[in-house]
């Protein structure tokens, strides 16, 4: 069996985000995305919220399935006999950064090949954190992201402010 990872932080999960899942669960038999599992201070959800908003986003995929992970990417690879790691490109911001990661990658993991697809148009400048400040400024969010999570993003910001 095929079998994909595709791990981020996906703070919160956002249509461009879910376009890439949608495209690679066409790819492999299997897609699991990995939701790091960090503390970090700099995330606005909780693991817990991120992989609720991940699954009711993944509904109607059948083959893809949320897991929360920490410690190396490559390890939760190994874990869940994962061939091959996805990652979203979108033009210019992540070029480099995703070439560093996937040669570190490839030497801490030799087997595992890194697929990164192109970003859809229309998402090339999203990203979870320029969503974040936009819900935070009262900005229109709904074209961006799920609707349940349109929602959760307009909650969690109004309890923070
Ligand atoms: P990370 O903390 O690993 O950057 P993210 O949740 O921000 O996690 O992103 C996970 C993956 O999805 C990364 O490969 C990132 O480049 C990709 N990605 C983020 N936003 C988009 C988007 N709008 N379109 C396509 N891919 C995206």
């Amino acid at each position: 069996m095929t079998i994909a990872i595709y791990p981020g932080s996906f703070d919160p999960i956002t249509n461009g985000h879910l376009s890439v899942a949608t495209r690679a669960a066409k790819l492999f038999e299997k897609l699991i995305i990995g939701v790091y599992n960090t503390p970090d201070k700099h995330l606005l959800f909780t693991t817990e919220e991120r992989i609720e908003l991940v699954r009711q986003a993944i509904v109607n995929l059948p083959n893809v399935e949320v897991e929360s992970f920490s410690g190396l990417t490559v390890d939760f690879a190994q874990k869940v006999k994962a061939q091959a790691m996805v990652r979203g490109l979108r033009m210019g911001a992540d070029f480099e950064r995703e070439f560093d990661l996937a040669m570190m990658n490839k030497k801490l993991s030799p087997d595992l090949e890194v697929v990164c697809l192109m970003a859809d148009q229309e998402y090339q400048f999203l990203s979870s954190s320029l969503l974040k400040e936009a819900a935070r400024l009262g900005g229109k969010i709904d074209s961006f992201v799920p609707k349940h999570v349109a929602t959760a993003l307009r909650k969690k910001v109004h309890s923070k402010m």
